[in-house]
């Protein structure tokens, strides 16, 4: 039985309406959001915030977890990409909504909160057999898994132009969501490869993406 906290956090999302489909609504309630937040914080991992996971870091609040997963529409047997690992929490999330047939890539540029991730997702039977997680510059995606059905990136992008290595990483028919905009203040931008269509669904406030195509060069 999943803690009432965090079933109480499920139904404040879908009464919200940031999650309305069942395969989110189910695995929210498998991955434990609190195994994910550091011990100073975890009275406060069923609220609708962002927490400081370490390094500067923080694991993005719920609400905008789920709406990020619910418009993607992602089916099981999926191949996705996800920048920025985090606290693996969103990763486990994605893990699940793929299932066994399915593959899920994340990458960060922490190698510290990679191995931390690491053993979040995979310890006390959290599963996540289909995770590969890798250290690195996600800003470039990760070409050895390419292409994708669905990309996520969890960490505030300056710019998402058609030319982005990002772009050509994505199959003919995927989708692809990411906060573009500032350091102080995105849009999350739902970007449909099938149509072209791009739309702003949300707007939010990430953490500022490093590396090549983020705000930082190093
Ligand atoms: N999805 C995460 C939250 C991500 S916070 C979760 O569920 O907890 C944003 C993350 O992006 C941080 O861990 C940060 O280290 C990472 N990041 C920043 N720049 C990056 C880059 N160029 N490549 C990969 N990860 C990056």
């Amino acid at each position: 039985m999943p803690e009432k906290g965090l079933v109480m956090m499920v139904d404040c999302l879908a009464a919200a309406g940031y999650l309305w489909s069942r395969s989110v609504r189910d695995a929210m309630l498998c991955v434990d959001r609190a195994r994910f937040v550091p011990e100073s914080v975890r009275a406060l991992a069923y609220a609708d915030a962002a927490l400081p996971v370490g390094y500067g870091q923080t694991i993005s609040a719920p609400s905008v977890v789920a709406f990020m997963l619910e418009r993607l529409e992602m089916g099981k047997g999926m191949n996705i990409l996800e920048v920025g690992t985090g606290s693996g929490y969103n990763c486990c999330l994605l893990s699940r909504l793929v299932g066994p047939w399915g593959r899920v890539t994340t990458v960060d540029i922490v190698p510290e909160l990679v191995a931390a991730a690491k053993s979040n997702c995979t310890g006390a039977g959290m599963g996540c057999r289909n995770v590969e997680f890798v250290a690195g510059d996600g800003s470039r995606g990760y070409e050895p898994n390419a292409p994708y059905d669905r990309i996520i990136v969890t960490a505030a992008m300056p710019m998402l132009g058609f030319s982005h290595p990002l772009m050509g990483q994505l199959k003919l028919e995927g989708k692809l969501i990411a906060p573009v905009g500032t350091i102080l203040y995105q849009d999350l931008v739902l970007f449909d490869r099938k149509t072209g269509r791009r739309d702003l669904v949300l707007p939010v406030m990430f953490v500022p993406l490093a590396g090549k195509y983020g705000f930082r060069k190093d």
